[in-house]
C-alpha cells in the first residue's frame, strides 16, 4: 500500500473564515451573562453551545445584537426547559420526516408501482423532494442554531470512547445534534450532485461492444448485439463465462483486456459505446466495422484510429473530489470526504476498516480457497479469476417446480400478505409479536422486482413491494419477498418499538441486509421444504469469502486513490490516472499476487462506483463481515424471532455498540473467516 494517509488535517481554510469579526467578543459577553444568572453547573453547556453556535453563525444572520438576543432567549439554562426542548423536538422531527416520506411515498407512488402507465409528469413528481431545503430552512429560522446551542456535537472518536457508557437519551441528544454538524450552501450541495449526476452518466454510457471484440485472426468471440457495460456487464459475462467449456477461457482472457485498457486508459476513444468499429483489444488495432449489428445510428463517420480515450474517467473521478472538496470548510466535526465517508456514514474509523479488510486479505484462508479454485478449474488462477463464480449452492428442486408451488400458494399480493403471521411465526416470532408485527406491514405490487419502504413515523406502516406476475408469484418474486419483509420487520421493531425515535433504524444499510439476509436464507423452509443441506451453505459461504476477498482490495483502492487526491489537490487527471494505476498495482503485488503469481495487474480499478460513488466502495466488504456475524449469532441463539426483535431494538448507534450489543464483539472479521474454515474443511475431499 503507498503510504498516502493524514490528508485529515490538510483543510486550513475553515468555516471560521467567514465568521463576524464581533462574535469572539460577543460569546464572551454571553459566557459571563448566562454564566452569572445560570451558575456553574451550566457553564460547560453554555460555553460548548456558544461554540457551536458561533462556529456556524455568518454576517447574514444577524449582528453581534441578534446574536445576543438569540443565546438569552434560547439557552436552555435549567434541566426542565432542556427535557421539554429535547421531548419536543424529538417529536416534531420525527412528525417532519414522517410527513416528509409519506408525501415522497406517494409522490412515487405510480413509478414505484405497478398501477399502468408513467407518464412523464409522473417521472418530475417522483423526483420531487420536499425536503431538500428543509436544513436551509432551519439555518435561516435559527431552529439549528437553537439545536446547536442547547445540545453537544460529537466527533466519532467521542461517541466511540463515551457512547458504550452514555444514557439512551444522551445517545438521542447526539444524533439530534448531528442533524445540524454541517451547514453546507446550496450551491456546494448543487456542485456535489451535478458532479455524482455526470459520473453517472460517464458511467452509463460506458458500453463494449462485444460482437466488434476480434482476435489475431479476426474472430468474433461474443454474438451480435452483445453490448456488456463497464464494469458490472463484463465482470458478469467473466462469471457466466466459466460455464462455456469450449471458448469460455478465451472470452474471459479478452474481457480482462478489455478492463485493464479502461483502467489504463489505453482504450481507443472511438470504440467506447460505438458498434462502428471492430477492435482487437491485445494489440489495440481499430478498424471499420466489418459487419454491423445495430441499428444504432453511430457516431459522425471517423476515420479508424486508436486514440486512446483522454483521460476522461480520471477527470470525472477528479471533479466528484473537487465538488466534495468544497464542502469541507462547513463540515467542522469531519473535515474530507474521506472523514465524511468514515467517521459520519460508516461510524468505523478508516484505521480500522483497512485493518479489517487486511485480516481478510492477508487470512491463511486466501491461500486455501486459491488451491481449492484451482483444484476445481484444473489450471494456475488467472486475475480474472478474481471472479470465480463456481461455488454455487444446489438445489434438489428445480427453478421450475419451485415457480409452481410458489405460484399456488401465493396467487395474488394478498395472498402473500395473508400469511405474513404464519411466515413470521415459523421463524421463531409468538403468535402475538407475528400478529403485530404484520399489521404494521401492508404490501403493495411492485413495478420492479421488489423493495422494502419503512416508515419514518409511528402512525405510518411499512410497505413491503413485491412483483406478482398474472399466474402468480413466482419464486425469484418469492425469495426478494422473503429479503424485503425481513427488512419491514426491521423497520417496524426499529422504528415503533424503540425508546427514542431519534435512534430508529440500523447503523447503517450493512445491517439491515443481514438482517433481511436471515430471513431469505430461510425461503425454502417457509415454503415447507427442507432447508439448504450443509455441503450448500458450504458452497455459499465459500462464495461469499471468495466475493469480500476480491472486494476487500478494491475497497482498498478506492480509499488509497482518495488519499492520493487530498494528498495532490493540483493534479491533472493524467496524474490521477498513474496513480490509481500504481495504486492498484501496488494492492493486488501485496494481496493478490502470491496466489495469482503474476504482477502489475490493474483490474482492481476497473470498478465504475469508484468514479460515481464517492468512496462507497468499502461498504460491501463491511457489509459481508457483519452478515456473518448476524448469521452466527442467529445460530447461537437457536430461534430467530426474539433474538432479531432483541437486535433491531438497538438502532442508531455505533455499528460497534450494536454488533456488541447483538452479539458479544464489535464488528469484525472473524465470524467470515471461521466460517470459511468450516466450510473448507467440509468441501475439502470433494
Ligand atoms: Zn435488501
Amino acid at each position: 500500500m503507498p503510504s498516502s494517509t493524514e490528508s485529515r488535517a490538510a483543510s486550513t481554510a475553515t468555516a471560521t473564515d467567514a465568521t463576524p469579526s464581533w462574535v469572539k467578543d460577543s460569546v464572551s459577553k454571553m459566557e459571563r451573562e448566562l454564566g452569572a444568572k445560570y451558575g456553574d453547573s451550566q457553564r460547560a453547556r453554555l460555553q460548548r453551545g456558544l461554540r457551536q453556535v458561533a462556529e456556524f453563525w455568518r454576517a447574514d444572520d444577524g449582528d453581534a445584537a441578534t446574536f445576543e438576543d438569540f443565546v438569552r432567549a434560547n439557552f436552555a439554562g435549567e434541566q426542565v426547559t432542556l427535557d421539554t426542548m429535547f421531548n419536543r423536538l424529538e417529536s416534531l422531527l420525527e412528525q417532519l420526516s414522517g410527513h416528509v416520506h409519506e408525501i415522497n411515498r406517494e409522490f412515487r407512488q405510480q413509478s414505484d408501482l405497478d398501477l399502468g402507465p408513467v407518464l412523464p409528469f409522473d417521472e418530475i413528481i417522483g423526483g420531487y423532494d420536499p425536503s431538500a431545503h428543509v436544513l436551509d430552512d432551519f439555518f435561516q429560522n435559527k431552529l439549528a442554531f437553537v439545536v446547536l446551542l442547547n445540545f453537544p456535537l460529537t466527533t466519532l472518536d467521542q461517541r466511540l470512547q463515551n457512547g458504550p457508557s452514555w444514557t439512551r437519551r444522551q445517545w438521542a441528544e447526539a444524533r439530534l445534534a448531528q442533524g445540524f454538524s454541517k451547514r453546507i450552501p446550496a450551491d456546494v450541495n448543487l456542485g456535489i450532485a451535478q458532479a455524482g449526476a455526470q459520473a453517472s452518466q460517464y458511467i452509463a454510457d460506458y458500453n463494449i461492444w462485444m460482437y466488434h471484440l476480434v482476435d489475431g485472426q479476426g474472430q468474433r468471440l461474443f454474438p451480435p448485439k452483445m453490448r456488456l457495460l463497464s464494469h458490472w456487464n463484463l465482470r458478469d459475462e467473466i462469471k457466466a463465462d466459466y460455464a462455456d467449456s469450449s471458448s469460455g477461457l478465451t472470452k474471459q482472457r479478452m474481457i480482462q483486456q478489455v478492463m485493464e485498457r479502461i483502467v489504463t486508459q489505453t482504450i481507443p476513444a472511438l470504440v467506447i459505446n460505438n458498434p462502428a468499429f471492430d477492435w482487437n483489444p491485445f494489440t489495440n488495432d481499430v478498424s471499420a466495422a466489418a459487419v454491423k449489428d445495430s441499428d444504432t445510428t453511430t457516431a459522425p463517420a471517423a476515420k479508424p484510429n486508436n486514440a486512446r480515450e483522454p483521460d476522461t474517467r480520471y477527470a470525472t473521478l477528479q471533479k466528484d473530489f473537487f465538488a466534495s472538496k468544497k464542502a469541507d470548510p462547513y463540515s467542522p466535526t469531519a473535515t474530507t470526504l474521506i472523514a465524511r465517508r468514515f467517521d459520519e456514514d460508516r461510524e468505523i474509523p478508516e484505521a480500522r476498516v483497512r485493518a479489517m479488510l487486511e485480516q481478510v486479505l492477508t487470512s491463511p484462508q486466501v491461500p486455501q480457497m486459491a488451491k481449492l479454485i484451482e483444484l476445481r478449474l484444473k489450471r494456475p488462477l488467472e486475475p480474472f479469476d478474481v471472479w470465480y463464480s463456481g461455488f454455487r449452492p444446489g438445489s434438489q428442486y428445480t427453478e421450475a417446480q419451485l415457480d409452481e408451488m410458489v405460484a399456488k400458494k401465493y396467487p395474488t399480493a394478498q395472498a402473500y400478505q395473508q400469511d405474513i403471521p404464519n411466515l413470521l411465526m415459523k421463524l421463531g416470532f409468538s403468535p402475538e409479536r407475528a400478529q403485530y408485527v404484520a399489521n404494521n406491514i401492508v404490501v403493495d405490487p411492485a413495478r420492479g422486482s421488489g423493495h422494502a419502504m419503512g416508515a419514518e413515523m409511528h402512525a405510518e406502516k411499512a410497505h413491503l413491494r413485491t412483483r406478482v406476475e398474472k399466474g402468480g408469484m413466482n419464486y425469484k418474486g418469492y425469495n426478494i419477498a422473503v429479503h424485503e419483509m425481513g427488512h419491514n420487520v426491521e423497520q417496524t421493531f426499529s422504528l415503533n418499538d424503540i425508546d427514542h425515535t431519534l435512534l430508529k433504524g440500523v447503523p447503517n444499510t450493512a445491517f439491515t441486509e443481514a438482517l433481511a439476509f436471515v430471513f431469505q436464507g430461510h425461503d425454502l423452509e417457509l415454503l415447507g421444504l427442507p432447508a439448504p443441506d450443509a455441503r450448500s451453505q458450504s458452497e455459499k459461504t465459500l462464495n461469499d469469502f471468495w466475493g469480500t476477498y476480491e472486494i476487500a482490495g478494491v475497497a482498498l483502492v478506492d480509499m488509497a486513490v482518495w488519499h492520493w487526491m487530498y494528498d495532490h489537490p493540483r493534479a491533472t487527471p493524467k496524474e490521477l490516472n498513474a496513480a490509481t494505476v500504481q495504486i492498484s498495482k501496488d494492492v493486488w503485488n501485496q494481496y493478490y499476487a502470491p496466489v495469482f503469481r503474476q504482477k502489475d495487474v490493474v483490474l482492481l480499478g476497473i470498478y465504475s462506483h469508484m468514479i460515481d460513488s464517492f468512496l462507497y466502495l468499502p461498504d460491501y466488504p463491511i457489509g459481508h463481515m457483519i452478515a456473518f456475524q448476524i448469521e452466527e449469532q442467529m445460530k447461537k441463539a437457536g430461534s430467530i424471532g426474539p433474538e432479531f426483535e432483541r437486535m433491531a431494538k438497538m438502532g442508531d448507534v455505533t455499528p460497534d455498540l450494536w454488533m456488541e450489543h447483538a452479539t458479544g464483539k464489535p464488528v469484525g472479521p472473524e465470524a467470515l473467516l471461521e466460517a470459511t474454515q468450516g466450510a473448507l474443511a467440509a468441501v475439502g475431499h470433494h
